[in-house]
C-alpha cells in the first residue's frame, strides 16, 4: 500500500484468493453451450473418426497391388460413396471410392484421381493405370486419428469454443453439463444521473453511460445480468438496494460513488454491512476501485468501479473480468498481451500502474504504437480509437519513443475487433 493505493498485482490475488467458481450445473444443449465452461471433463464416447475412410476422391487398393506393377492396369470392381458400406477389395483389384467413404476391407492405400495416369472401360469393365512412381501418402483417415474412445476430449473448465462443440457434435453429444450461469446485478450511483430516454431535469444532470458500458462488457460472458438502475447518492437507498440484491445474485458491480467523498457511500456500505476486500488501487485511471462482500446468508462480491467512463472500462477488463471468469468456472490467467515499440515519449510518476489508451500502428512491416493524445478518465474517445491498452508498471517513470512497452489488445480481453 503506498500514497495511491493497493498496487495492481497484490490487487490481482486478493481478487484471485477471494472468488471461487459458483457452485451448480446444468445440461445445456450445443446450440447454447458456446462460451459456458463445462463442469466435468468429456471423454469421447466413441473413436473419432470411427472407421476407416478416404481423405480423396480416387481408388482404393492395397499397397502391394500398387507397387507389384508401376505403370500397369488393374481392374476397378464396385464402388463406395460415403454414407455406404464397402464391400471387400477384389485380391489384386481397386474399388472406386470417394471422400468420406468406408476404405474397403484389404485396403490401405487410396489412390487419388490426380494421381491416375489413364483410365477407361473395356469388355472387362473398368480399368486404371498404376503410376510409375507410387505415391507414399495412404489417403486413409485412420479410425481414432483425431481421439481415441475415453480419451479426454474436453477439460473441466474449458470455455466452450466453436471448434469445441463442434468436437463434442462428432461425438454424438447433443449436451454438455456446463456450470451455471453467473448472476450479477449491475447499478450506478449518483444523483446528476438520468436514463439516455429522460428529458435534462437540470442544467447539472448527464446520462448515464456506464450502465451500458458494462451490459455490452458482460454480454462477452455467461452470465445473466440483472438492471439494478440508477441510485442516488443516499447511503441508505444503495444500502438497501444492494442489499436486496445481494439475495439473488452472485456478484454486483456498481460505478460511481466509490471514492473517498461526503458524497461516496460505497466504501462505507461494504465496510459497515459486510467485509471490504480492498479499497484504492494504485493505478490510473481507476484508483477509487473497491472490492469487497456483503455479508447475507452467502456473502455476495461487490465491486465497486470509479465513476469515470474510462476508469469503468479499464477497472471492468483487469478486475471484474477475470473475477466474472472465475465465478463463471474458468481459471485465472492473465490476458494476452505483446510487447510493441512505443511511437511516443511521456513521462509518468513513479508508484502507480498506468493503463493507457494505445492505438496499433502498421508501417512498413512494423507495428508500433500510439498513445491516444487525450488520456482524461471521462474522455470516451479514448477508448473508441484504441486498440488495447498500454500498460506501464510501478516503476516506470519515462517512456521515450523506441521502447518496448506492454501492450494488451481489447481483442484478448474478450472485445472484438472493429
Ligand atoms: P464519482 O466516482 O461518483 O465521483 O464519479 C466520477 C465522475 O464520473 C463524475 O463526473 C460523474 O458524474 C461521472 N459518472 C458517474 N457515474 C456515471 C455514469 N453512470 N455515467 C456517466 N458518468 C458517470
Ligand atoms: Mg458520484
Amino acid at each position: 500500500m503506498n500514497e495511491y493505493g493497493i498496487p495492481h498485482m497484490r490487487a490481482l490475488e486478493l481478487l484471485r484468493d477471494g472468488f471461487a467458481a459458483v457452485a451448480g450445473s446444468e445440461r445445456v444443449e450445443l446450440g447454447h453451450a458456446l462460451g459456458r465452461y463445462l463442469d466435468a471433463p468429456v471423454l469421447a464416447k466413441e473413436s473419432i473418426p470411427s472407421f476407416d475412410n478416404s481423405a480423396v476422391d480416387g481408388y482404393a487398393l492395397s499397397r502391394s497391388t500398387l507397387e507389384k506393377s508401376p505403370g500397369g492396369v488393374v481392374r476397378v470392381e464396385g464402388r463406395v460413396a460415403a454414407g455406404e458400406t464397402a464391400s471387400p477389395l477384389p485380391p489384386g483389384g481397386a474399388c472406386r471410392i470417394f471422400t468420406g467413404a468406408p476404405a474397403p476391407e484389404g485396403a490401405d492405400v487410396i489412390l487419388m484421381d490426380e494421381d491416375v495416369p489413364e483410365h477407361g472401360t473395356d469388355a472387362n469393365g473398368a480399368w486404371i493405370r498404376l503410376p510409375e512412381n507410387p505415391p507414399r501418402s495412404s489417403n486413409i483417415r485412420r479410425r481414432g486419428e483425431d481421439l481415441s474412445e475415453g480419451d479426454e476430449a474436453l477439460g473441466t473448465n474449458t470455455r466452450l469454443r466453436p471448434q469445441d462443440l463442434a468436437a463434442a457434435a462428432s461425438m454424438g453429444m447433443p449436451a454438455l453439463d456446463c456450470r451455471r450461469r453467473v448472476r450479477v446485478a449491475v447499478f450506478s450511483t449518483g444523483a446528476e444521473l438520468r436514463e439516455p430516454s429522460a428529458a435534462k431535469s437540470s442544467p447539472a444532470s448527464i446520462v448515464d453511460s456506464n450502465r451500458v458500458l458494462l451490459f455490452g462488457l458482460l454480454k462477452r460472458l455467461p452470465v445473466d445480468v440483472q438492471d439494478g438502475g440508477i441510485l442516488p447518492d443516499n447511503k441508505d437507498a444503495i444500502t438497501a438496494a444492494l442489499l436486496s440484491a445481494s439475495k439473488q445474485n452472485d456478484l454486483l458491480v456498481t460505478s460511481g460513488g466509490a471514492g473517498r467523498g461526503e458524497e461516496d457511500h460505497l466504501v462505507r456500505i461494504l465496510e459497515e454491512h459486510g467485509e471490504l476486500l480492498f479499497r484504492r488501487i494504485a493505478i490510473k485511471p481507476g484508483r477509487p476501485l473497491s472490492v469487497g462482500f456483503l455479508s447475507s446468508d452467502n456473502p455476495c462480491g461487490c465491486i465497486a468501479l470509479p465513476g469515470n467512463p474510462v476508469a469503468v472500462m479499464v477497472c471492468f477488463l483487469m478486475y471484474a473480468r477475470p473475477v466474472l471468469l472465475r465465478l463463471c468456472g474458468g481459471g485465472w490467467e492473465r490476458p494476452e498481451h505483446f510487447n510493441v515499440t512505443a511511437n511516443f515519449s511521456m513521462s509518468k510518476k513513479p508508484g502507480r500502474r498506468e493503463f493507457q489508451r494505445g492505438i496499433l500502428q502498421h508501417k512498413d512491416n512494423a507495428l508500433t504504437v500510439a498513445r491516444f493524445e487525450e488520456q482524461g478518465s471521462g474522455i470516451l474517445r479514448s477508448l473508441r480509437s484504441a486498440d488495447g491498452l498500454i500498460e506501464l508498471d510501478e516503476d516506470t517513470t519515462q517512456v521515450s519513443k523506441g521502447d518496448e512497452v506492454r501492450f494488451l489488445p481489447f481483442s484478448s480481453l474478450g472485445i472484438d475487433a472493429p
